[in-house]
């Protein structure tokens, strides 16, 4: 374990990229997951920042990219060809009661999550990680890189390559329903990334660290939660929300920061991750550290709400060194649009290939002009990218949907189950974002609008819908297909 970090060198990111959009009610995005919104808190602080994550090659990665490009974050991960960048789907909730005097922060206002798709994020694996911490001075994980297979191998990696170069590890574990399943002596071995003593900094929220501690959610429990992994890791920071945190079992003095009450604002808990690795590369750990971290997250927070009005989110970030973490609203106005992944650049149809877009497809190459929402519902389903084609013998997407049909691969295998439960989730999203359109690849059996393929794999279509299709006409949406805008 490294006690005394080098005070230089690039600070190295690993987890997440994904786009958040927030509906407050109108849409707004920014670039996130808890490390994008780290390393520009990092780079606003004026320091060096590499992000390692996936983004997708649809257009919400490219803007990504480009955003985290123009706040001075290196990006050295190739994208993922086959899956789309991730997004998560949040909805800010006020209440109205607890609107305060002007030029004091609202409390109760609370970004709720609705829909979260991981995407190109289950791609990250140890070959685009390894070696890219030659020279670097900390490493931080997110937890959602440890949810999946390939990622948490590349985390494990990352972990160990910094151990042995003697760079100080921190980890956040994120929330503990993203580990949906698994239990807390499961997570804790888990969470030591394979090292003796596990990461050198432990930075849990009280959510999880309770979780960890077999407690019930509450201030008495963070403290009771705190001391029980304070035996646990070598230092162990848990962040109480506007209440502070936790160092070593002991609570920590705000240190002049004070949070909205009952605020749970998106991106807070990242902007303190980043405070406090600055403050104790400055050699500030633990109780400065953590009381400049508070400030900074509480500064956040307020920047956040200064307008109550919440579809101006983000305002006060706007003209300030956060800048780039302000929340940019869609200036369509309208609800995100639903968009077959392999008609936005993804390489997910069954032949492992996109398909050409329409020449004048409705969403566009910003999501800050109309966003577009990238899904494949055979991927939701769980199938693999390539995969055997599929066809509906009879009765077209309806019947599947309502039990009378059902869907055959060309290896004679019954994949219905997974074509209803992309179906499924693809109307849970547009059911979460309020989506009235969708533009979907005709003939596919999933995402056909007017025409699928006759069930017998001779290469011959006629009329009916996909399963897919069929659902979200089903639940309201207006389902066209790239033909409609050509
Ligand atoms: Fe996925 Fe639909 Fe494209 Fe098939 S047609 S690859 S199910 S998005």
């Amino acid at each position: 374990m490294n006690t005394d970090p080098p005070a230089s060198g690039r600070i190295v990111l690993a987890g997440e990229l994904m786009l958040d959009v927030l509906l407050a009610p109108a849409p707004h995005v920014r670039a996130g997951g808890g490390p994008a919104t780290m390393a520009r808190a990092l780079s606003a602080a004026g320091r060096e920042v590499t992000v390692l994550g996936k983004l997708g090659p649809d257009q919400n990665g490219r803007w990504i990219a480009a955003e985290l490009a123009g706040a001075g974050v290196e990006l050295p991960v190739a994208p993922a060809r086959s899956r789309a960048t991730g997004y998560v789907v949040m909805r800010r909730q006020c209440d109205p009661a607890a609107s305060p005097p002007p030029g004091e922060a609202a409390p109760g206002t609370i970004d709720r999550v609705v829909y979260v798709e991981r995407g190109a994020n289950f791609l990250l694996a140890p070959a685009d990680v390894e070696g890219r911490l030659v020279g670097r001075s900390w490493l931080h994980l997110s937890g959602y890189c440890l949810v999946d297979a390939d990622p948490a191998e590349a985390a494990f990696l990352l972990a160990g390559e910094a151990r042995r170069a003697g760079i100080p590890i921190s980890l956040d574990p994120g929330v503990p329903w993203a580990f949906r399943g698994a239990g807390s002596e499961e997570l804790l071995r888990l969470f030591r990334l394979g090292l003796p003593g596990g990461p050198d900094f432990f930075l849990p929220s009280g959510d999880m660290a309770a979780h960890l501690a077999g407690e019930t959610a509450g201030s008495q429990a963070t403290g009771r939660a705190a001391r029980d992994l304070a035996g646990r890791f070598p230092r162990v920071v848990v962040k109480d929300g506007p209440a502070g945190a936790w160092v070593g079992g002991e609570r920590a003095p705000l240190g002049g920061g004070q949070a909205a009450a009952g605020a749970d604002i998106s991106g807070a808990g990242d902007v303190w991750n980043a405070a406090f690795i600055a403050a104790t590369l400055d050699g500030l750990f633990p109780l400065e550290a953590v009381a400049r971290a508070n400030t900074q997250a509480s500064r956040y927070v307020a920047g956040c709400l200064a307008r109550t009005d919440a579809a101006s989110a983000g305002a006060a970030l706007a003209g300030g060194a956060w800048r780039s973490l302000a929340w940019l609203k869609v200036e369509s106005g309208e609800a995100p649009l639903l968009v077959s992944a392999c008609l936005a650049g993804v390489a997910s149809a069954y032949d492992g290939q996109a398909r050409p877009a329409p020449a004048r497809g409705p969403w566009a190459d910003s999501p800050t002009r109309r966003l577009g929402l990238p899904v494949c519902p055979e991927q939701l389903g769980g199938l693999p990218t390539p995969r055997e084609p599929a066809e509906i013998p009879q009765g077209g997407g309806e019947g599947v949907m309502d039990g009378r049909g059902r869907v055959v691969d060309r290896a004679g295998r019954d994949v219905t189950v997974a074509f209803r439960k992309g179906a499924d989730r693809v109307v849970e999203l547009a059911r979460a974002v309020g989506a009235s359109l969708a533009v979907l690849k005709e003939g596919s059996p999933s995402c056909g609008v007017g025409r699928i393929h006759d069930g017998r794999f001779r290469g011959r279509q006629g009329p009916g819908r996909g399963v897919t299709a069929a659902a979200l006409r089903q639940a309201g949406v207006r389902v066209t297909s790239e033909e409609d805008w050509t």
